[in-house]
């Protein structure tokens, strides 16, 4: 059974971009819930006993729909919350050696980064996750749909950061604007988070 972790930060640690509202609704109520479902429909299974990533990996192989977008909405949402609530003179990913070396190998320096990341996540039709990974030394932005992450389809990459473009993640704060929210986002990235993926 999975038990809905608590935030690493208050509720009101990253306001202002990020609201205290939204994120009651977001992890008590949306992220409870696919915890919630999950363990539902695991319960007396064979699934019951796995590790997420295993449940994930399982669930997609067997087309047990319901079982991976409930898992996969767990572990996407985990990650999500641990990447935000930076301190404060954390504001640029390339104060992390392991950092700078992959975004200099992979563009054309941090702004371009922020650019295409920024672009990929506005760009990710409907509701979705948009993942950056590192695989063979570099970064790679992938848009997945649902629940989708990188888990299923990327068994050597390696998880850096996700940002949630679900309505749910940003519609308080800023209805339609999905740019804004990313843009913002991507200004409060905990990078010491981020960095320490990469062991
Ligand atoms: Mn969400």
């Amino acid at each position: 059974m999975f038990t809905l972790p608590e935030l690493p930060y208050t509720k009101t640690a990253l306001e202002p971009f990020l609201s205290q509202e939204t994120l009651t609704y977001h992890h008590d109520k949306h992220f409870n819930a696919y915890v919630e479902k999950l363990n539902s429909l695991i319960a007396g299974t064979e699934y019951e006993k796995l590790p997420l990533a295993e449940i994930i990996r399982k669930s997609a192989a067997e087309g047990s729909k319901g079982i991976f977008n409930n898992a996969g909405q767990v572990y996407n949402h985990d990650f999500y919350f641990k990447c935000f609530g930076r301190q404060a003179d954390d504001t640029c990913p390339l104060k992390h050696a392991k950092l700078k070396e992959l975004i200099e190998a992979s563009f054309a320096g941090s702004d371009d980064f922020r650019t295409k990341a920024t672009d990929a996540a506005v760009g990710n039709f409907g509701s979705g996750w948009t993942w950056l990974v590192e695989e063979n030394g570099k970064i790679e932005i992938l848009n997945y749909s649902n629940a989708d992450n990188p888990l299923r389809d990327r068994p050597n990459a390696v998880p850096l950061l996700c940002i949630d473009v679900w309505e749910h993640a940003y519609y308080i704060d800023y209805r339609n604007d999905r740019k804004k929210y990313v843009t913002e986002l991507l200004a409060n990235v905990n990078w010491a988070f981020v960095a320490s993926q990469l062991g």
